[in-house]
């Protein structure tokens, strides 16, 4: 299918691609370049309103479709982003900065693995029967919600975008959704893939806009029955306090400051790897990033010397270039930000083992936002760096001498979503995963993802947990039914 972009973005409301109705739009920048090179539209509540008349109408035949239609249109879904993946990944690229390798690896595959595994997980769902011996059988009914709202962030767009589209209609609600503003394009790019799958006009919803402007009027919409939001955690925050009160169903995937926990007897090649990874994948702007990397003293100096060999030779340039490791940070406002941060670590007395600064790119990419990995030293875990998500390609080494220090600071920030432990002893690595706080912990590995697993964070991470039969669960109502016998 020919998946061209228009200059002017359109949203996506009752089958229709359409532009903002206040006329109004924002600049859309690849941060590789720093260039404009589209327009975004600014919607606000107007649009908010057209789109819920979509939903409400659409809701009435796709909430009791069969679940094998569902299947079927979602399976197309995945197929048709399946081929259409070298078109989604250079919008990927051209809005975030993020290596275009990493995105054919990454991103897209795993946009139609979401459709996928949810159109076929639909198939699977059953609920659950209680028997009370002679008296009575109860059996549990989960139906759709109606309309749901789905808010998701820039770092991974159509990755979590998908990741909660899908489970949203397959349990046969109608979705009003809202990428981030900052990266529009592969979600306007979907529509066109939804409406070539046959997907009914008015199940799926797209706006694009602003947080203030058209995402508080979606979480604020009376007839928007629930909300499912990814993103910082102060976002988070005042979503909740609108939703809350409105007593909305809120799901919420939040920031996090992951630890990194690296024992003596780890298995040094792979855990070196994957630190590198987890560290500065995509710029590390993954939610999922370990940025505080806790190591056992008697390895310290050797994990040092050698983690800022490998981290120096990872190549900082222009994305679209297969031997970039690292791409762009995704705009001026977040650079600026990243930057600001390692200057409090400078000003908190931490030691710049490399990186720190920010990176001039020849050519094509002269303008853009690159900023060199960075690793720090000789921070105490109760200072800014070591507290407040950065989001960017800054990590923080300490060292610790027990597996008690170990938990100690692992469990020392307000977050709680990810943790990695690095160790060849089973038992001390099952004793320290179930004691750190977070939601989600990986031994001898990092991001390695089943979809049937429950996904989400602990403390200020989050609310509520996404992946498998819980989405399901959460876009769904459970009525329990109760019979005489
Ligand atoms: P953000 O909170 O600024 O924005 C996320 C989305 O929410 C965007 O679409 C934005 O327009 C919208 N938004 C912002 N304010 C809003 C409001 N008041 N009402 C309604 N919508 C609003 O986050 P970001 O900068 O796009 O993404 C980075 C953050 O996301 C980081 O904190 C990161 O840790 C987090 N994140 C969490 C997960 C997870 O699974 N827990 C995954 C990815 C990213």
């Amino acid at each position: 299918m020919d998946l061209k972009i228009a200059y002017h973005l359109e949203n996506y409301i009752g089958g229709n691609l359409i532009g903002p109705l206040s006329g109004k739009f924002i600049d859309n920048v690849n941060p590789a370049t720093g260039e404009v090179y589209g327009q975004i539209p600014d919607s606000n509540e107007k649009d908010v309103e057209a789109a819920v008349h979509a939903a409400q109408k659409a809701f009435i035949s796709w909430s009791v479709s069969p679940v094998e239609e569902r299947f079927k249109i979602l399976n197309r879904i995945a197929e048709l982003i399946d081929e259409n993946l070298e078109a989604l990944a250079l919008a990927e690229t051209n809005d975030n900065g993020k290596p275009l390798w990493l995105a054919k690896e990454v991103d897209i595959p795993r946009a139609s693995a979401n459709f996928r595994f949810f159109a076929t997980g639909i198939m699977h769902f059953a609920t659950e029967s209680h028997n009370m011996e002679d008296k009575a059988v109860n059996y549990t009914l989960r139906q759709p919600i109606g309309i749901v709202g789905c808010i998701s962030p820039w770092n991974l767009p159509l990755y979590l975008f998908t990741w909660k589209i899908a489970p949203a209609l397959a349990a046969g609600n109608c979705v009003i959704a809202k990428p981030s503003e900052v990266t529009p394009v592969s979600a306007y790019l979907l529509a066109k893939i939804c409406k070539e799958a046959g997907l009914p006009d008015g199940v799926l919803n797209i706006l694009h806009g602003t947080g203030p402007n058209v995402g508080e009027a979606i979480v604020s919409h009376p007839a928007i029955k629930a909300i499912s939001f990814t993103g910082s955690t102060k976002a988070g925050e005042r979503i909740a306090s609108i939703a809350a009160p409105k007593f909305k169903k809120l799901s919420l995937e939040l920031g996090g400051k992951n630890p990194n926990i690296i024992f003596a007897d780890c298995e040094w090649e792979k855990m070196l790897f994957n630190t590198i990874r987890s560290s500065f994948g995509n710029q590390g702007q993954i939610c999922l990033c370990g940025s505080r990397i806790l190591i056992e003293e008697s390895i310290y100096e050797k994990f040092k010397t050698d983690f800022v060999a490998w981290t120096k030779k990872l190549t900082v340039g222009d994305p679209l270039l297969a031997e970039s490791k690292q791409g762009a940070i995704v705009s001026k406002v977040h650079y600026e930000k990243i930057l600001r941060c390692i200057e409090t670590a400078k000003q908190e007395e931490g030691k710049i083992l490399c990186g720190g600064t920010a990176v001039k790119v020849e050519g094509r990419c002269a303008n853009g936002y690159f900023i060199q990995p960075t690793i720090i030293e000789g921070l105490n875990q109760n200072c800014q760096t070591n507290q407040e998500e950065i989001f960017g390609p800054v990590v923080t080494i300490q060292s610790f001498k027990t597996e008690e220090e170990a938990l100690q600071l692992a469990n020392a920030t307000q977050y709680g979503l990810a943790a990695s432990i690095w160790t060849k002893d089973i038992s001390r690595a099952n004793r320290v995963a179930a004691k750190v706080e977070s939601g989600i912990i990986w031994i001898n590995c990092w991001l390695l993802r089943d979809l049937r697993t429950p996904f989400g964070g602990l403390k200020n991470s989050g609310v509520g947990r996404e992946g498998g039969w819980e989405a399901l669960k959460f876009f769904t109502e459970a009525k329990n039914v109760c019979i005489q016998l």
